[in-house]
């Protein structure tokens, strides 16, 4: 994969000004000063058509998916454990939401509050004030990414909770366990991918044919935008 490292240039044959290519094979210089542009000789176009870059590479490998069963990651009695572990973790929050809500009183977060009427009661409040309503908000969160493990489980599935989201579990084991290998499987599936994506370019034909290909391909433009 290339990385744009040390800045190089090359010369505009046409002003012969400077024009910074960063280490890069480029099919085309542009050149700012007198906005013309210069083709890339045979040598530099054969190194680009062989270079995997990483815009193209991440978008190869965006496309990668695998299974989200649980089935392909857990056995049927750790899927249950881990569904056991989600719905203690998810009632857990849901209390402690609850009680820092009752325990706030008129501080507590309405919802039929407007994002404006919110924002205005947020500004008003202390600094003190304000951390119990973050530790509302927080408690919610991490009701809720235990909730959406928890409906993805109770049909056989995994969901990506973030990691923020998953602040307890270390009461969740299972669950905790489950998810890695699936995030494990993603990964090797990414890598793979990967592989397969900058192989590919590598064995891109730089042959006769294909210089020739792109020479027409040169003529045309050039003819189209002269
Ligand atoms: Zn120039």
């Amino acid at each position: 994969m290339t990385t744009v490292d040390t800045a190089n240039s090359v010369t505009c044959p046409n002003c012969g000004s400077e024009i910074k290519t960063y280490g890069t094979p480029a099919p085309v210089h542009h050149c700012r000063a007198c906005r013309t542009h210069t083709w890339s000789d045979r040598e530099e176009w054969a190194k680009w058509r062989r270079t995997a870059f990483t815009d193209h590479v991440d978008e190869a490998t965006r496309a990668v998916r695998v299974s989200n069963a649980a089935s392909d990651y857990a056995t049927a009695d750790e899927a249950d454990e881990a569904l056991r572990e989600m719905r203690a973790l998810r009632l857990a929050w849901h209390r402690k939401a609850r009680e820092l809500t009752d325990a706030a009183g008129d501080l507590a977060p309405r919802s039929r509050d407007t994002v404006r009427v919110r924002t205005e009661r947020w500004l008003a409040m202390s600094d003190a004030e304000q951390k119990v309503v973050m530790d509302i908000g927080r408690a919610r969160d991490m009701y809720r990414g235990a909730d959406r493990l928890v409906k993805a489980l109770s049909a056989g599935e995994l969901c990506w909770v973030e990691d923020y989201r998953r602040e307890g579990w270390e009461a969740a084991p299972t669950a905790t366990a489950i998810l890695e290998r699936w995030s494990d499987a993603i990964d090797a599936a990414r890598k793979a991918a990967e592989d397969e994506f900058i192989r590919k370019v590598k064995a891109t034909p730089i042959d006769d044919a294909a210089w020739e290909g792109e020479c027409k391909r040169r003529r045309r433009l050039d003819a189209y935008f002269d």
